[in-house]
């Protein structure tokens, strides 16, 4: 790589102006290499030279950009050789050509401007991609009802534009859920607001994935938000759909990227699908084994005091209950790593627990520590889950299960 080589006397040589009232030279006082304009100098009544501060200042504006250059000695400006100083580089454009997957951000952007919430949620969505024009990174897709204003600044590689976005939210959500699998998004982001919003749960709806509301940490690894009025924080690998909550998420503040745009049609797949596509407007049932802990209400959770794990499940299907383990449990592979509750598993915020069988370990409890109602079964009447518990049952588990699906079936 050819780099560019900076001659330090000749910069040194160019600072250089004739001192007043001699022949010698002094250093300009300005350390930068250009000199002052003569467009900035004026001259004051006594015939001393003024400078114009004002333009001083846009001299310095970054192009397109409400900020000005940081390097304000200009010598990081394309020296070419002797000390000669050229036009201001042009920034370099971030083009991601084929990135390994997408994430679309959605944004409401009234008059194609972008709010500050749109700015944050592709400031959002630039973090689940990564930088781009990297391996393994991803490309951001901005989409908007209509065309948006710098949309590359905002950091954007592709833009789609589709007015029935704007239109009846029932198509909108259709043409959004069609995108999304059209262009296999690892990720879907919208501003938390009620029209967004909406359409974001609606979307997340047809993809049939839960949505990750009002998110307040966005990372690669990992997403937060705050559960339990305030009280716990809810952390996850990102999930597909999400929305941002306002002043949450820094707006992306870096590079300038293509926002190339996209031709993309819905209408074809979405005329179809929008008359009649309202089967219910009930709740849908779910298998509650399949809900993530962190979602659930009510967990029944296994531990090392377990032993038939088949009548567990049984029994906490039967009970409606999310399945969850102790940690014990999920390093012996009796359960999947997913179903660990405790500091270094899931920290519930479910209502209920039912713990059959866990000794009560610090970190254990840690994961239950804001649920308000707790049954433990444990054969040891000194547990510290038993003295955690609302209702405590000193008895085997594995009598206890079979009697309890007993009355349950029963009915009771
Ligand atoms: C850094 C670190 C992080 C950790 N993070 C977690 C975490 O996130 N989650 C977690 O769970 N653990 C975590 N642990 C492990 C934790 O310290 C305990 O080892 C673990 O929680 C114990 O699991 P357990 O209660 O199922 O098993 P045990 O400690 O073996 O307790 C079994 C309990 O079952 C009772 N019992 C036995 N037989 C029966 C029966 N027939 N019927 C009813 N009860 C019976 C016993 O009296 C006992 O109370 C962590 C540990 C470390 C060091």
């Amino acid at each position: 790589m050819s780099r560019l080589r900076r001659d330090p006397r000749s910069e040194w040589q160019a600072r250089r102006v004739p001192a007043a009232g001699s022949s010698a030279t002094r250093l300009r006082y300005a350390l930068g290499v250009e000199a002052i304009p003569a467009t900035e100098v004026a001259v004051g009544p006594t015939g001393r030279p003024r400078r114009d501060p004002r333009t001083a200042v846009a001299r310095l504006a970054v192009p397109g950009t409400a900020r000005l250059r940081l390097d304000r000695s200009g010598l990081s400006r394309s020296v070419t050789g002797a000390g000669a100083v050229s036009a201001a580089p042009q920034e370099k454009l971030v083009i991601v050509e084929a990135p390994d997957f997408w994430v679309l951000a959605l944004v409401e952007a009234p008059g194609g401007q972008p709010t500050p919430h749109d700015r944050q949620v592709l400031g959002a969505a630039r973090l689940l991609a990564g930088p781009g024009a990297r391996e393994g990174g991803g490309g951001v897709i901005l989409v908007s009802a209509e065309p948006v204003t710098g949309a590359g600044r905002l950091g954007a590689d592709r833009v789609v534009t589709l007015p029935v976005l704007a239109g009846d939210p029932v198509a909108a959500a259709e043409a959004l859920a069609v995108l999304a699998g059209h262009f296999s998004a690892r990720h879907l982001l919208a501003p938390e607001s009620p029209l967004a919003g909406d359409l974001a749960r609606r979307t997340a709806a047809l993809l049939e994935e839960s949505l990750f509301a009002e998110a307040e940490l966005v990372s690669a690894d990992q997403v937060a938000r705050r559960r339990g009025a305030g009280r716990l924080e809810e952390r996850r690998r990102p999930p597909r759909c999400l929305t941002i909550g306002l002043d949450r998420v820094a707006m992306h503040g870096g590079s300038l990227h293509e926002a190339r745009e996209l031709a993309f049609s819905a209408s074809a797949s979405t005329a179809s699908a929008s008359a009649g596509s309202i089967l219910s407007i009930g709740p849908v049932e779910r298998d509650a084994a399949t809900v993530p802990l962190a979602e659930a209400e009510f967990v029944v959770s296994a531990g090392n005091g377990v032993t038939d794990f088949d009548l567990f499940r049984q029994l906490a299907s039967a009970l409606g209950g999310v399945p969850g383990a102790s940690r014990v449990v999920c390093d012996a592979g009796l359960m999947p790593r997913d179903r660990q509750v405790g500091a270094s598993g899931t920290v519930l915020t479910a209502a209920g627990y039912f713990a059959l069988g866990i000794a009560g370990a610090p970190q254990h409890l840690q994961g239950i520590a804001g649920v308000e109602h707790v049954v433990a079964v444990n054969t040891d009447l000194h547990a510290k889950m038993i003295e955690r518990a609302s209702l405590a049952v000193v008895a085997d588990a594995q009598a206890v299960m079979p009697a309890l699906l007993a009355l349950l079936e029963a009915g009771e």
